[in-house]
């Protein structure tokens, strides 16, 4: 049998293996990808990259290319709720609700200026094969779809797996340093014992891929739209539908429409109930879709009891997994790959130790158990919406009727319903409009040296975002000029293993100490002295508000660009500090 030895070895072909393979090859890390599909994903499923997702792709060099394909903000910075697609009667085509959302709308300006990039939407059914082609520029020969993992084993020196080309039948052998498990939860979790903690079965998400023409009643500007009617069964049991492209807006050529069904109703296989369905929910009796395929997904919301389990690293859906709200899955996933990567590099490069990775767990599980937590709630909240409008759902289709007509009416108490729902509905916004827990998120412990400074409050609603450079925290974007040079606080660290060091038109001690460290520990540090005198200009002004630190204060930056440690000024031996600083980072 063959011998592949590579230092890691990714199983999974989905968004988490492939960004995972990509942020190492930039990162010079050599690495085999195995993908037991013979090609990339034939369902839309996940679609909305979230701003620091596409902080993360843009790093890489790979966002502008799904900008240049992706729905811009334009197309998809609103939800809605309606009573159906169309129609003239009293409570056909009725808008209940809209709620700016993702970065849209009256949201933009905050979106913004919080970040150098803003979210973007583009199904995984065409962002697998983008997400691909970068893998393989990167790796070529290196990408190997139809491979499945079938077994492995560990030892002191590293994993020894045995893959098969499902194309030949023919097996070999991969022996790798590390292992990552970007396998959805499929093979490697399982095997080697660890749990997925939480509830599952909870429901099935009927997804139904189909083409139809519906400009005639698309309202271009919006992403995904509930339909609550007499007929129905409440926001889930009763649809929503999500425009998948690839042209934007009213003229999108292809849809996503979801019913939600208990695990255990026979209807859910009733493929041939779909389409007529389809017809009476969007009001549309002579609409002829091209259906493409109807698939099955059946929500859970559980986390990994570990991380970590030897070499082997969990990572995305072998990690978490969540109900579809907040678009939580994918990019998770894509963060949970760029958190591991630099890391594996570090220990790979031999300017990190093995305790180094042990962080990954410590820092990414708890971002995990949050989100996992959050995307539940997002769930079940729809379920409360239909409430705050007054329906009920299994009520009959007159009593629906009713409350819809009340709910429209025009007078007092219908006035009184409307703002009655307004209020239910504005607390959807922990789902459309969390940019905090989107972009606010840090890390407590792990790699990184804590200042003792208290964290700034969250808004336990995850909408308001506080930037803060206290370590472990996202690093906060602001705008520089440097040679001529627009650039972001965030793009100094490149998609390089380069640590930042950020400081005053004063600080010249912990640029020198940036050196000096950089040639002690083999890294690379990257010094920026920001603010009239210094080397890098304040644009906008905005680092000096932001940075929480003073002219003769420092800021280190790890590759992700997460605060790994700040001093407020000056200290007395800026080297040693500087130094013993990546050293605790890098040697946890
Ligand atoms: C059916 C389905 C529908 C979904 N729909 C939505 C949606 O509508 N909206 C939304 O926001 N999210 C959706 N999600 C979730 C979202 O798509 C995921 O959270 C995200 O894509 C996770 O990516 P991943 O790379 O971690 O896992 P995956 O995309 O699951 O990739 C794992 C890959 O590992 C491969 N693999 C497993 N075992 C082996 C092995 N032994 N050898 C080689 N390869 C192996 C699998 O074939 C798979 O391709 C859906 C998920 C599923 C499963």
């Amino acid at each position: 049998m063959s011998v592949i030895k590579v230092p890691v070895l990714i199983v999974g072909g989905g968004g988490c293996g492939l960004t995972s393979s990509i942020f190492l090859s930039d990162l010079g890390v050599d690495n085999l990808l195995v993908e037991r599909h013979a090609g990339t994903s034939v369902l839309p499923r996940a679609h909305y990259l979230n701003q620091r997702t596409m902080e993360v792709l843009r790093q890489h060099r790979v966002a502008d290319s799904i900008y240049a394909v992706g729905a811009p903000i334009e197309n998809f910075g609103k939800v809605r709720w309606l009573t159906s697609l169309a129609g003239e009667g009293s409570l056909e085509a009725c808008t209940i609700f809209e709620m700016d959302a993702f970065g849209g709308g009256a949201l933009r300006e905050r979106y913004e200026k919080d970040s150098p990039c803003l979210s973007s939407n583009y199904p995984l059914l065409r962002l697998e094969p983008l997400l691909r082609r970068h893998a393989e520029e990167r790796a070529p020969g290196r990408i190997l779809y139809h491979h499945e993992l079938v077994e492995w084993s560990e030892g002191p020196d590293g994993i020894s797996a045995t893959v098969k080309n499902r194309d030949t039948d023919e097996t070999f052998t991969v022996e790798a340093a590390y292992m990552i498990a970007a396998d959805g939860g499929k093979t490697v979790g399982p095997a080697v014992g660890v749990e997925m903690e939480g509830p599952r079965g909870l429901l099935d998400m009927v997804a139904t891929h189909f083409s139809a023409d519906l400009s005639e009643w698309w309202d271009e500007s919006c992403l995904i739209t509930w339909f609550l009617n007499p007929m129905g069964a409440g926001s889930w049991g009763s649809g929503a539908m999500v425009p998948m492209g690839p042209t934007w807006g009213k003229g999108s050529e292809e849809w996503v429409l979801y019913f939600a069904f208990r695990p255990d109703d026979p209807e859910r296989f009733d493929e041939a109930a779909i389409v007529p369905r389809m017809r009476e929910l969007l009001n549309l009796p002579d609409l002829d879709p091209t259906v493409h395929r109807v698939s099955h997904w059946v929500l859970e919301a559980v986390l990994a009891d570990r991380y970590r389990a030897g070499r082997v690293f969990l990572a995305g859906d072998a990690a978490h997994r969540h109900p579809p709200t907040t678009g939580l899955g994918l990019n998770t996933a894509i963060q949970d790959a760029h958190n591991l990567a630099w890391k594996l590099a570090a220990v790979l490069n031999g300017t990190a130790s093995d305790s180094l990775l042990d962080s990954y767990e410590a820092e990414r599980r708890p971002v995990g158990m949050r989100n996992v937590d959050w995307a539940l709630f997002t769930f079940l909240n729809h379920m409360v919406i239909d409430a705050g409008i007054g329906l009920l759902p299994g009520a009959p289709p007159e009593a629906q009727a009713a409350a819809l007509e009340a709910y429209f009416a025009h007078n007092p108490m219908g006035e009184t319903r409307r703002a009655r729902a307004a209020e239910v509905i504005a607390t959807q916004r922990t789902e459309f409009q969390a940019h905090d827990l989107e972009i606010g998120f840090s890390y407590s412990a792990g790699a990184l040296v804590a200042d003792g400074t208290e964290a700034p409050p969250r808004d336990p609603m995850g909408s308001e975002y506080h930037p803060t450079t206290r370590p472990g925290h996202r690093l906060p974007h602001a705008w520089l000029e440097h040679d001529g040079q627009r650039l972001s606080t965030h793009d100094l660290t490149g998609a390089t293993s380069r640590f930042a060091v950020l400081t005053g038109p004063a600080g010249e001690t912990w640029c020198t100490a940036a050196t000096q460290a950089a040639e002690k520990l083999g890294v690379s540090i990257v010094a920026a002295r920001v603010g009239a005198g210094g080397d890098h200009a304040d644009l906008t002004g905005d680092w000096a508000t932001l940075c929480q630190i003073g002219d003769d204060g420092v800021v280190l930056v790890r590759p992700d660009n997460h605060v790994a440690f700040r001093s407020p000024g000056a200290v007395e031996d800026a080297g040693a500090a500087l130094t013993a600083a990546m050293e605790a980072v890098l040697r946890p």
